[in-house]
């Protein structure tokens, strides 16, 4: 799948001045995918930041971290292919 190349946001723009559209020139009711990547950027700042606070919170309290299962292979047996692939996402 090719790069999305984001357009800058404008808020001088008509649409955005008239409140009939965002400042990418897209009316309201059409879906602006520069929006929507705003928008799943900003979301995905926030996952981030809410899985180490988690962490760190799991950690000061003793708790076994989920995702890590007790007496399991080691993860680099498991996704070595992938990591050899270098697969770029
Ligand atoms: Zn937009």
């Amino acid at each position: 799948m090719s790069q999305h190349e984001p357009k800058p946001h404008d808020p001088q723009h008509p649409y955005a001045l008239k409140f009939i559209g965002c400042g990418h020139g897209v009316l309201f009711g059409n879906e602006c995918v520069d929006c929507e990547i705003v928008g799943l950027i900003g979301e995905y700042k926030r996952a981030v930041k809410t899985v180490a606070r988690v962490r760190d919170r799991l950690r000061v309290l003793g708790a076994p971290m989920p995702g890590q299962k007790k007496k399991s292979l080691p993860s680099n047996a498991v996704n070595s292919a992938d990591a050899v692939g270098g697969r770029l996402e």
